[in-house]
């Protein structure tokens, strides 16, 4: 690891990674070594749980080739120097703020959508000419064998390698000095990171999770809200770090959500064989969703084949902030639906917890609408819309306080791996005497003067 940690170092400091057309050769070969090992990767992760082809183009892959080809076209407006006013003190003189990469990178990789989550801060770091480390999550262990195999053949280890490993060896990682590290994974192991990172001073950017509401108020269109719940919920089946964890809504609204839910589950016909449901990551999860499903509470599904790690999309009610699935982030396909009677008492509810990931406000009413999004306080969502604000690369993803800091995707991305570095270009033609002493009541009174000041 040190060897090539110091081989990336020399190759980073050679200044190639400075050139944006080698950063864009070398997004388009990445692009280039998936696509045509697509059906490998699509291997690797259907043995890992059972990924249909479809879901690892639209969740996994897609993205990354969308983050790729934006990275490409606007790489260089990106990366260009930008001339910013000049203040009165300073003049004669031209400031501008011009990125450059941190250096060496590490990105560590959650398990749930292994390629995305690997890949997508790859393409930032790269993009903004950095090298990189990568550590995929060591569970899904057929996709992480798989990247390192296919990258580390391909690429030169000198500027982007893959490290395989659990947790011992992303402590010994972590280490290691790095002028960024990138982790995705829970609030947890962001701590850890976190606390490694302070160490060598290295900036971070912590994608973590939460417990993420979809809130429903009177008079939302309840048919399509609970359509576009539905999928993101059970999407993955429902190990997304931005899935609705669980739904708040009004009383009134209750008997008629369930039944409407529970006939857009049936309608989807979720099932490992129609390439729309996928296993439990592992047997300890199983286990721990089981813990939290109170059965006495399942309106709908409920059923767990621990054989198989396939539990049916459930839904629960008569759910109160005490019960156990509301203490931690669900990560499963179990949706708790709670009530509320004021906004005001749902607000303060939320409140009262960390700060989500994401939240869904499905709602036609504009005042209560600005007034949750005044209010409440998490990383990123959508109106009468769940999960699909990722798929905007204009949208700087990320979280907030126990969610995560930083964000990334598109611009975004190429941020957290630059570090902006701001320039005064003074001219040599002309000098004021102000600052200089000997120290005047007058230059006092000249320099509050440009300054604004009376
Ligand atoms: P995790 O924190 O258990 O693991 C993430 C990574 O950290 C893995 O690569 C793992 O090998 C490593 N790791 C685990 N324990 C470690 C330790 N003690 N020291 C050093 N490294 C360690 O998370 P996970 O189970 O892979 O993912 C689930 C969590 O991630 C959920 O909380 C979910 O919400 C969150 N998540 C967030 C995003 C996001 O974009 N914000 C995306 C996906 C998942």
């Amino acid at each position: 690891m040190k060897e090539i940690l110091e081989k990336q170092r020399a190759f980073f400091n050679s200044n190639q990674t400075k050139d944006l057309n080698f950063r864009i050769e070398q997004l388009q070969r990445l692009k280039t070594l998936l696509l045509s090992n697509q059906n490998r990767l699509n291997e690797a992760i259907y043995a890992d749980f059972g990924k249909s082809p479809f879901e690892t183009f639209t969740n996994e892959f897609g993205l990354v080739y969308l983050d790729i080809d934006e990275a490409c076209s606007k790489l260089k407006k990106w990366a260009k120097w930008k001339r910013v006013r000049t203040n009165w003190v300073n003049f004669p003189a031209k400031s501008y703020i011009i990125p450059e990469p941190l250096g060496v990178s590490l990105v560590i990789g959650a398990w749930n959508y292994p390629y995305q989550l690997a890949l997508a801060p790859v393409v930032a770091a790269i993009a903004a000419g950095n090298t990189v480390i990568l550590k995929p999550s060591e569970l899904p262990s057929n996709t992480s064998k798989t990247m390192a195999e296919l990258i580390n053949n391909f690429f030169d280890s000198a500027f982007f390698h893959v490290v395989e490993g659990g947790i011992d060896d992303t402590t010994a990682l972590l280490e290691e000095r790095f002028d960024k590290i990138f982790f995705t994974g829970s609030p947890n192991v962001g701590r850890i990171v976190y606390q490694a990172a302070a160490k060598h001073l290295t900036p971070v950017t912590l994608e973590l999770g939460g417990k993420s509401p979809a809130i429903f108020t009177e008079g939302a269109n309840l048919k399509m809200g609970i359509k576009r719940l539905i999928w993101a919920k059970f999407l993955n089946s429902g190990q997304t770090c931005i899935a609705p964890d669980y739904v708040l809504l009004p009383k009134s609204l209750k008997a008629e959500f369930l039944r409407l839910a529970k006939e857009e589950i049936d309608a989807a016909s979720y099932s490992p064989e129609n390439g729309n449901y996928i296993r439990i990551i592992n047997d300890r999860n199983v286990q721990r969703l089981a813990r939290l499903l109170d059965q006495n509470k399942v309106y709908s599904g409920g059923k767990i084949d621990e054989e198989n790690r396939i539990i049916e999309p459930t839904l629960i009610q008569d759910v109160t902030f005490d019960d156990a699935i509301m203490q931690e982030e669900i990560f499963g396909p179990l949706l708790p639906v709670l009530t509320y009677d004021s906004i005001d008492e749902a607000i303060r509810e939320i409140k009262k917890r960390e700060k989500p990931l994401s939240c869904y406000l499905f709602t036609n009413d504009s005042v209560l609408k600005n007034k949750l999004l005044n209010e409440l306080s998490f990383g990123g969502g959508a109106v009468n819309e769940s999960l699909m604000h990722i798929s905007n690369s204009r949208l700087p993803f990320g979280g907030v306080g126990n969610s995560g800091m930083g964000s990334y995707h598109g611009e975004a991305g190429f941020r957290a791996f630059s570090h902006y570095k701001s320039i005064l270009e003074k001219s040599t033609w002309f000098e004021t005497k102000l600052k200089y002493s000997p120290y005047s009541e007058g230059k006092l009174k000249w320099i509050k003067r440009l300054m604004g000041m009376k």
